[in-house]
């Protein structure tokens, strides 16, 4: 392994699902669901595959039906315009997007700003792209994770050339407020940044929090890539399909890259998220309440466990505090918590690369099944 990969070793994500079989615990730990997506859209893949709609390697781009769809998706819902046939990029998932992205926009030892704790692929993709990350820390203030925005101001250098923002927020269950946004496209527009999105989350959010795309802002559509994925929308994270909206010129870009990662991913697949994507308000909304509903369980017995909760705004995870519990190594303690209690978390240091600020952080994920749940809930009390 090389140098520049060799700090990342095995995906966290790997490590404790394979924890997870081999102790036979209740996975918590890697965010995917436990019941599948829309039955209406599995049918509609199966009909792609009989049909032999993708069944040989789709357009690199993607296929058109995808393409319009994710366009007429940003504009439906943010009154953003994209061009399907210019401005749309199918991936293979938002991992992909990421990765091609990085690879394709920086320069050997251009400065990346990411928030930490951030979601793990990025590291690695800034690594094998030759970039520096800058990791600027999200830090407790009251029930949630914020930004310190003259943190963030300060980052920037004459060697910074982009920012990878991610809201809603993969492990805080953050989401960015308009005045957050606000002042980052104010400080991109300002230091001539691009701005690299991850929206995965966008339709995972409760309560009064709203998503807000970052390239809804002024000045911000010409220099933002806004990556989404369907594995999260409609649970289907196995089908892997992703896509990017940016500016023809960033979307060639980011094409230029993925074309050597994978060509192309997914074919049938295409076709039934181009239907999903078309669902109507009605399966958003349901979505959103049904797991709001899981939330409001798992936060509540997690609290009832003895756990610091903070609130999730956005995504389907809740970060934990362990200290509350007379613990302060989330390594250890989610190392040693299938044996004391059948369930498998996320320790949030892995995400950080001032690991110390996420030592007492513990990620549990609620897409799964209320049943699921209350057992988890129920042996986790057990630890007290
Ligand atoms: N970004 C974030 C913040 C995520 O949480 C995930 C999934 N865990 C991804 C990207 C990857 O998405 P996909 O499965 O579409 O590759
Ligand atoms: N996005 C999911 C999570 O954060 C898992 C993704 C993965 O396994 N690579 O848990």
């Amino acid at each position: 392994l090389n140098r520049r990969l060799a700090e990342f070793g095995t995906t966290i994500f790997a490590e404790m699902s394979a924890l997870a079989v081999q102790t036979g615990s209740i996975n918590l730990g890697q965010g995917f669901p436990d019941t599948d997506g829309p039955e209406e859209i599995r049918e509609a893949a199966v009909r792609a595959l009989r049909d032999g709609r993708g069944n040989q390697y789709p357009p690199g781009p993607g296929v058109p039906e995808l393409r319009t769809a994710i366009a007429a998706h940003q504009q439906r819902r943010y009154a953003l315009t994209y061009d399907p046939d210019t401005e749309v990029l199918v991936t293979a998932g938002a991992t992909e997007a990421i990765a091609a992205a990085l690879l394709a926009l920086l320069e050997p030892s251009d400065e990346v700003i990411a928030f930490e704790p951030y979601y793990d692929s990025y590291a690695a993709c800034i690594a094998m792209a030759g970039g520096t990350r800058v990791p600027v820390t999200l830090r407790p203030d009251g029930d949630s994770f914020r930004l310190d925005l003259d943190e963030l101001r300060a980052a920037v250098t004459d060697r910074t050339r982009l920012l990878l923002i991610n809201t809603p927020h993969n492990p805080t269950g953050t989401v960015l407020t308009r005045e957050e946004l606000t002042a980052i496209a104010e400080l991109a527009v300002e230091r001539d940044l691009l701005v690299v999105t991850d929206e995965v989350y966008e339709h995972l959010v409760f309560d009064d929090a709203e998503h807000i795309p970052l390239a809804t802002f002024p000045g911000m559509r010409d220099r933002t890539v806004t990556i989404g994925s369907a594995g999260k929308t409609f649970s289907f994270t196995g089908w892997k399909v992703g896509w990017v909206t940016a500016t023809p010129a960033l979307t060639t870009a980011v094409r230029s890259a993925k074309q050597f990662l994978t060509y192309v991913a997914s074919g049938p697949f295409q076709y039934a998220v181009a239907e999903a994507l078309a669902l109507p308000d009605s399966y958003f909304e349901a979505f959103r309440a049904d797991l709001r509903a899981k939330r409001d369980l798992l936060a509540s017995g997690l609290a009832e466990a003895g756990f610091g909760v903070f609130r999730t705004a956005g995504t389907y995870f809740i970060t934990t505090d362990i200290r509350p519990l007379g613990e302060s190594d989330g390594f250890a303690f989610c190392r040693a918590l299938p044996e004391r209690a059948g369930v498998v978390a996320i320790p949030n240091a892995v995400f950080y690369d001032h690991r110390e600020a996420g030592a007492p952080f513990v990620r549990f994920a609620f897409c799964k099944q209320t049943g699921v749940l209350e057992a988890a809930v129920k042996r986790l009390k057990a630890l007290a």
